[in-house]
């Protein structure tokens, strides 16, 4: 596989971060937005689903009514959309567009589906795949949140294997076993070798 380090400060794009629901996306892209607050925006996409406890408005999703989510994707308001585990889910193109436009790369984190669409339209676009280290360890972390219902639940582990069997499409495959070594190789994923040497190099000396 040829790497594809793209991140560079003068120039901005488009990365694509798929994976089984409860492999610990959300909680690598925290890390890698806060480290490097001036250079990467993660998109905030629309979803019908019900907030779950401690998610606000605006902030994890724009919660939207199905209706409300259907006349906007036949506007064209979505870059991409995708109906996951009875959810619409869709990214607003005018936020991505504008992030790019100011220099920042745009961190997307959507399904299998919306990362083939993603695919077909911005070629470009770096797309990394988070893997558990296991199905038993995926499991365990989706019950652990405590975020959703058996129902939901059982939802997502039947469409993990699904995304599992396609982790092959995409640029990168990053095991998310230890949490500072994921983050750690996904730095090196989008940044490159050197400068993820330079900040392991400054924390290390920090702490
Ligand atoms: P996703 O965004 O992929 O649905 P989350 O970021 O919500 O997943 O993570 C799911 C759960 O797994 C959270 O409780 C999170 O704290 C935990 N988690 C994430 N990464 C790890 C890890 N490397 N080791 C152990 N637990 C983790
Ligand atoms: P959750 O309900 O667990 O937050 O998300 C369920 C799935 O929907 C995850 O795989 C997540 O990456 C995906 N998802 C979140 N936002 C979007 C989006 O805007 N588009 C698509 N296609 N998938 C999304």
């Amino acid at each position: 596989m040829t790497p594809k380090t793209v991140a560079k400060v003068d120039k901005g794009g488009l990365i694509v971060i798929t994976g089984p629901s409860g492999v610990g996306k959300g909680t690598l892209l925290n890390r890698l937005c806060q480290r490097y607050p001036d250079l990467f925006r993660l998109s905030v996409s629309v979803t019908t689903r019900s907030p779950r406890p401690q998610e606000v408005d605006g902030r994890e999703y724009f919660f939207w009514d199905r209706q409300k989510f259907e006349q906007a994707r036949q506007a064209g308001f979505f870059l991409e959309w995708a109906e996951y585990a009875d959810n619409l889910y869709g990214t607003p193109k005018q936020q991505v567009e504008d992030t790019i436009a100011q220099g920042k790369w745009v961190l997307l984190e959507i399904d299998l589906e919306g990362a083939r669409q993603i695919a077909q339209t911005f070629p470009e676009a770096l797309r990394i795949f988070i893997a558990p280290p296991s199905m038993a360890v995926l499991e365990e972390r989706l019950r652990k949140r405590l975020t959703d219902s058996e129902e939901a639940i059982a939802k997502r582990l039947a469409h993990a294997a699904i995304e599992m069997a396609a982790m092959d499409e995409f640029d990168y495959v990053i095991v998310n076993d230890d949490l500072e070594e994921a983050v750690a190789e996904l730095e090196t994923a989008i940044l490159g070798e050197e400068t993820w040497q330079k900040s392991a190099n400054s924390s290390s000396g920090s702490s």
